[in-house]
């Protein structure tokens, strides 16, 4: 658990000391400047609590943990504040809290993260305390912030605390480097310039190379979706190229598709992310039965995958069942 986690590592080891020796806490204060790692650390967290492989809990590749990834699984809720919004309102944690005693929907938990919990209202962060002083057995609070001087002492004091520090250059690039998946050159610059924080190094990242390549991909998908044949054989011939590649396009789709979900039903991109204008087309191509087939789809794919199969062809007939699903 918690390997795709850079630096943290005396963090990561207590949760996961928590876990093993079942001695999880109700509630947790995570805090360090954005873009540290909180809540991905959060969500990892989940996954390793919640995943389907009790062998490597925490896989990444179950539809429990895919689903988690994906702000989509029943039993791990988050709140933020919304698209053009600064704070979180009462009516988010009101929601939040009618949902606590509520069972969980499959596993032993419930968690129930806040992002950016320095900006509940003063009113939502006391309707905040009086679940945390009498928590329910099966719910677990994550607070995420960079602010924790903004929390109610109060709330603050329920929590475990854990201060997410800045990452040195060194420990940037060590873990960047260890991935493999970017240039030198790019990473020592991005890290140059994300001041301790992985998260903008890897925004400034995403946004070359890969990004370009991604583009070109949601290009290609959009062609085939519009009936172009030809598409389903080259795309899944670059696609199948191993199944590191396969399982990572997988899931670039599966975000994606997700993403252009949230704007068939009229929500805002999670991150305060405008559409670009792939979003767009997706979104005038696409009905949202169909798109969610797609998902669907793209999911089976991903279970398949996970055996010795014919990526290649695999590949094929995922594509080819996309282009029925678009053709109705
Ligand atoms: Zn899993």
């Amino acid at each position: 658990m918690f390997e795709t986690i850079q630096g943290h590592q005396t963090i990561t080891k207590h949760l996961a000391n928590e876990i093993d020796s079942q001695q999880v806490s109700h509630a947790y204060l995570f805090s360090g400047i954005d873009g540290i790692g909180k809540k991905k650390t959060a969500r990892e967290f989940a996954k390793a609590l919640l995943c389907q492989d009790r062998e490597s809990p925490g896989c990444g590749h179950c539809s429990v943990c895919l689903q988690i990834e994906h702000e989509n699984y029943p039993d791990v809720k988050i709140i933020g504040p919304k698209a053009g919004v600064d704070s979180i309102k009462i009516s988010q944690v009101r929601e939040m809290i009618s949902e606590l005693a509520i069972k969980p929907y499959s596993g032993d938990w419930r968690i129930n993260i806040i992002d950016g919990a320095e900006k509940m209202t003063p009113e939502a962060q006391n309707s905040l305390l009086k679940s945390l002083e009498e928590p329910l057995s099966y719910n677990i609070f994550i607070l995420v912030t960079s602010h924790p001087q903004s929390i109610l002492p109060t709330i603050r004091s329920r929590c475990q605390s854990y201060h997410f520090q800045p990452l040195s250059m060194v420990e940037m690039e060590a873990a960047f480097f260890e991935q493999g998946e970017f240039e030198k050159q790019a990473v020592t610059e991005a890290v140059r310039a994300a001041g301790g924080s992985p998260g903008m190094a890897l925004y400034l990242l995403n946004n070359g190379e890969i990004q370009k390549e991604r583009t070109h991909y949601l290009r290609e998908l959009y062609s085939l979706l519009k009936g172009d044949e030809i598409k389903i054989f080259t795309l899944a011939e670059v696609l199948s190229k191993d199944k590191a590649t396969s399982q990572e396009m997988l899931e670039f789709f599966i975000h994606w598709f997700y993403e252009v979900n949230l704007l068939l039903e009229g929500h805002p991109l999670p991150q305060q992310g405008e559409p670009n204008p792939a979003h767009r087309a997706y979104h005038q191509l696409l009905e949202n039965e169909k798109n969610q087939a797609i998902i669907k789809t793209l999911f089976e794919m991903m279970a398949t995958i996970q055996y010795n199969v014919n990526l290649r062809l695999q590949w094929e007939k995922c594509f080819i069942k996309i282009m029925k699903i678009q053709k109705g």
